[in-house]
This record gives structure tokens, C-alpha cells and sequence, in this order.
């Protein structure tokens, strides 16, 4: 099974340079807890999750610069599974962007999608 096999395409991101409160607003409203950031010319430039909005609250931060985590660890739709599953064990961190050799987003996998496929729902 391969990354593109199980990930979820219908993916929402958000503009480079959104607030903190409008990223929150996104993901309460969308119910997810990860959100790719994108460049102007359409390249993932960041990930921002509901643990950097948490940092944010606690920490005052004000601007996304400073919860933005620019060096996004990615996955591509050929990858396997065991792979991408591997990279998030690692990093602990629980969702990648699946990108392109562009860095344009096809779409993400998480823990949610590997859940999916392990209990027989995908
Ligand atoms: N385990 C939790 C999780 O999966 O979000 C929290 C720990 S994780 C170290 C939290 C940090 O990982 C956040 O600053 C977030 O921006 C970052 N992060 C999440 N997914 C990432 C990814 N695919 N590449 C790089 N950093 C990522």
C-alpha cells in the first residue's frame, strides 16, 4: 500500500501570513489539527498544528512566523506506508504533506488515514 493509496486529497491549507486567530478558526471550523501553509506561488512553506496554536496562546506569541514550522517533514504519493508511518514515529509528529517534486500539496496522511486502513475502513 502506498501513501497515495490512503491519504486524504481533499486537503485544506492555508495562505502564508494568515493570523494565529484566523489558522485557529480554520482548523475549529474544518475539524482537523493540521494545516499545511502556502507560499504565493502555491508551495507548501510551512505546517502550523493545534500544538503550535496551544504554544501560541501560552507563550503570547502574536505573529505565525514564530509557531510556523518551516522544515516540514513531507511524504510522496509512491512512498509506502511503513515508510511515512516510520518518519512520523521518529519525529513525533502525527500527519505529513504529501507533496510533488514541485512541493505543490496532493494531499496528507496522518495517523487518521493509517487508523482508516488498519480497522478496514479504507
Ligand atoms: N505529537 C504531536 C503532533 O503530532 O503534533 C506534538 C509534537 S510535535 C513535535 C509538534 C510540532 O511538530 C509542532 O511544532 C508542529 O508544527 C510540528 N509538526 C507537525 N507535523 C510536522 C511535519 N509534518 N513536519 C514538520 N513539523 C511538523
Amino acid at each position: 500500500v502506498s501513501v497515495a493509496d490512503i491519504m486524504k486529497k481533499d486537503i485544506v491549507s492555508i495562505q502564508e501570513g494568515i493570523s494565529i486567530e484566523e489558522t485557529a478558526r480554520v482548523m475549529c471550523r474544518e475539524g482537523i489539527t493540521h494545516l499545511p501553509v502556502v507560499s504565493k506561488s502555491g508551495e507548501l512553506a510551512g505546517i502550523i498544528t493545534s500544538w503550535d496554536i496551544s504554544k501560541a496562546v501560552a507563550l503570547k506569541y502574536t505573529s505565525p512566523e514564530h509557531i510556523m514550522t518551516r522544515e516540514v517533514i513531507t511524504a510522496s504519493p509512491d512512498e509506502s506506508i511503513e515508510s511515512a508511518a516510520k518518519k512520523m514515529q521518529r519525529k513525533n509528529i502525527s500527519a505529513l504533506p504529501v507533496v510533488d517534486a514541485g512541493r505543490k500539496i496532493l494531499g496528507i496522511i496522518g495517523s487518521d488515514e493509517i487508523n482508516r486502513l488498519v480497522g478496514g475502513y479504507i
